[in-house]
């Protein structure tokens, strides 16, 4: 969803690619496969293909990779990036034992407003099904998330994520509190330091906005 990637071969297992300079290899559909991602262990993607949604799809990998495997004949990618359900994968990490962590849908997102609530539903219905395994949910339509998963539970095994872009610039535009903890272990200028040394300047200010304690924030579905 949001990786650099590179097409560097094939060897038996199928292709090679490279994300920000470790290599993975993926089966021949780039459906369910291992990768050495180092927040994951394998990918699954009942859904693949996608839209632009903000900015910060402006570089997507997962539209490069697409496009790329179409030119090669990969199966699944025939027509590019667009959005295709596979319902033929959904039940991939049913049939795997060994307990796993999947990051779910690399290749596009699955609250993407095309993919319907059911089919979304079955993914989720796969997670129950397979408390064994943790699954990495990630999207930039944090709306339709929240929407979806709201009248729902959660699984347990399923870490739900959503990429937050100009994260300031949102919470003037909603008029909402911003406060900003700090840098943590690497800087703004992206160097290593300890946290102190980072500091919490952020654009030149230290930002300690915060709501009341009954400022809970409405949802609107
Ligand atoms: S939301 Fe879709 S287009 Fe944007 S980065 Fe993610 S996969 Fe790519």
């Amino acid at each position: 969803m949001f990786l650099d990637f590179r097409v560097r071969g094939n060897d038996k297992n199928g292709l090679i690619l490279t994300f920000k300079g470790s290599s993975i290899y993926d089966q021949d559909e780039i459906m369910s496969t291992r990768t050495k991602i180092e927040w994951t262990e394998q990918t699954w993607n009942p859904s693949t293909g996608c839209t632009k949604v903000s900015p910060g799809c402006k570089h997507c990998y997962a539209e490069i990779m697409a496009r790329r495997l179409k030119a090669m004949g990969v199966k699944g990618y025939e027509n590019g990036f667009s959005l295709a359900l596979h319902p033929n994968r959904l039940n991939e990490p049913l049939a795997r034992r060994k307990p796993t962590m999947y990051f779910v849908n690399s290749m596009s997102d699955l609250f993407h407003e095309d993919i319907p609530d059911d089919f979304i539903g079955q993914v989720f219905e796969v997670m129950k099904q397979t408390p064994h395994h943790t699954f990495q949910v990630l999207t930039k339509r944090a709306e339709r998330m929240a929407c979806f998963l709201k009248p729902r539970e959660v699984p347990d095994n399923a870490w739900i994520g959503v990429t937050v872009e100009n994260i300031k610039g949102q919470c003037d535009a909603n008029n909402t509190f911003f406060f900003f903890k700090q840098w943590g272990a690497w800087g703004v200028d992206g160097k290593r330091r300890s946290k102190k040394a980072n500091g919490r300047l952020f654009v030149g200010h230290t930002w300690d906005g915060m709501p009341p304690l009954n400022g809970l924030l409405p949802t609107t579905c």
